[in-house]
């Protein structure tokens, strides 16, 4: 099944992600983790190309029609595939981040990338776990390490802010497939939670 991790900075995603492929390999499962945007090597240079500062900072249309190719390879190539075989998926952010990042952040227009996410992604995750937290809290826990380039200087806590509203809004208007974690909480107390809604799903 398809389990994809969204948040904000500082959430806590990847300590999450690490107790998610414990609990699951703990039961016998085959487990997939993966991240976007990246995923296959094609996608993971998309990824590089929007991420190092050295290169030109991509427009919002540019930007979102980038993550949306490394996304359409990704799931070809590695998400359908490992599904297909039986494995558990769990992807490190996923479509809601375009509409929160691409959308929110960068007010592209959710029209488009809904036709995108319907003529090139097409999957929907089973579950998706939302780690919330303030976006000034979760700034301070984090370096700017994977703050994507022009995003350090130009785009503060505003970016962020209309981004966690965009996700807070997609768990309301889908209560069926998010989960939202208070992740202001100790990280031993996100990841339990975390592995408990992922053991309920699998025992569904
Ligand atoms: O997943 P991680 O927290 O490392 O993502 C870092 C940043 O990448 C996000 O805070 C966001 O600025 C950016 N991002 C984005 N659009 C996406 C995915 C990530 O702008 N689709």
């Amino acid at each position: 099944r398809f389990i994809t991790l969204e948040g904000g900075e500082g959430a806590g995603k990847s300590t999450v992600i690490a107790a998610l492929r414990d609990a699951l390999e703990a039961a016998g499962e085959d487990v997939v983790c993966t991240r976007e945007p990246g995923g296959t090597p094609l996608a993971e240079e998309i990824r590089g190309l929007l991420l190092d500062p050295q290169h030109e900072a991509a427009v919002p249309q540019a930007e979102l029609l980038l993550v949306f190719a490394a996304r359409a390879q990704h799931v070809k190539r590695t998400i359908l595939p490992a599904l297909q075989r039986g494995a558990w998926v769990i992807c490190d952010r996923f479509t809601d981040s375009s509409y929160a990042y691409q959308g929110g952040g960068r007010g592209l227009d959710a029209q488009f990338i809904a036709e995108l996410e319907r003529r090139a992604v097409g999957i929907l995750p089973a579950m998706t776990l939302l780690l919330d937290i303030d976006v000034h809290e979760g700034r301070v826990r984090t370096s700017s390490r994977d703050l994507w380039p022009d995003r350090i200087e130009r785009e503060q806590e505003d970016f962020f802010a209309r981004a966690r509203g965009v996700f807070l809004m997609r768990a309301e208007a889908d209560p069926g497939r998010f989960r939202v974690i208070d992740a202001a909480r100790p990280r031993e107390r996100v990841a339990a939670e975390a592995v408990a809604h992922l053991l309920r799903l699998r025992e569904s």
